[in-house]
């Protein structure tokens, strides 16, 4: 591919899209069939295989009609795939009528440079936060509302403009998935009420409080398994939320299970 004019790469590209394809249900398994951006799994949707680093063409963010070279040469770098539902990684437009979806945008913070062929791609200062880096997920957290928000306030810079701004090119805080976070919560809330009361007799070495803890941690089991849609969201409202404070059965039981 390198040996290739620039203006015949794209096709190149696509003409050997099977490369990636034949790997997607692999990715599938791994993240049991959940969008690795938005952790929600889309039974009646298909997935892409998203090239994290567009591979074609860059969109600028504050100016689409402004576009530039991608980063073909990670077009079969399988360290640039990333499993992505349909909403999350193609243009749609959303209930206000503006269009979003990652498509070919890959922000860099201001006044940084892209990083060129052969360079190294760690040393590129991305706006997008990404699954697979283990430090990015915690620039996220979820309101009482089941609403994405940053983790870090205005005064954390960049911290808090990357997460901001991912949440509005992906779009993760449309009506669907924020209604669905909204459901974990009300169970989450459940959890806790129930566990609270359960732990209370299970203390007092009243055999119904064994039995009925041990169902409140199944369920709150099943809500944080990695396997389970929005667990990410479950395991903030269930083991780091504020009302979790003081909550023996959750410290010393559900966060060693
Ligand atoms: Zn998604």
């Amino acid at each position: 591919m390198r040996r290739l004019p620039p203006e015949s790469r794209s096709k190149y590209i696509e003409d050997h899209n099977y490369i990636w394809r034949e790997i997607k249900s692999e990715l599938e398994k791994l993240s049991d069939n959940k969008c690795w951006y938005c952790d929600f799994n889309y039974v009646r949707s298909d997935f892409d295989v998203d090239h994290f680093r567009p591979k074609n063409k860059l969109k600028d963010f504050d100016d689409p009609e402004q576009e530039s070279e991608g980063y073909w040469w990670l077009a079969f770098d399988h360290k640039n795939f990333r499993l992505s539902c349909n909403y999350c990684n193609r243009p749609h437009k959303g209930e206000d009528d503006v269009t979003r979806g990652k498509a070919m945008f890959f922000p860099l913070c201001n006044g940084t440079q892209k990083c060129p062929e052969q360079g190294d791609i760690d040393t590129e200062e991305r706006i997008l936060l990404d699954p697979t880096d283990p430090l990015d997920p915690g620039f996220l957290w979820f309101n009482e509302e089941g609403r994405a928000v940053p983790a870090f306030d205005k005064g954390y810079g960049k911290y808090h403009e990357r997460a901001a701004k991912t949440l509005d090119i992906l779009n993760l805080n449309d009506c669907q998935i924020k209604e669905q976070r909204r459901l974990i919560k009300n169970e989450c809330d459940s959890i806790i009420k129930e566990g609270d009361s359960a732990y209370r007799l299970f203390e007092s070495r009243n055999p119904e409080g064994e039995i009925l803890l041990r169902e409140v941690l199944r369920r709150a089991r099943n809500l944080i398994d990695d396997s389970s849609p929005l667990s990410s969201v479950a395991r903030i409202y269930l083991l780091s939320g504020n009302s979790n404070n003081n909550r023996p059965w959750i410290d010393k039981i559900l966060k060693h299970i």
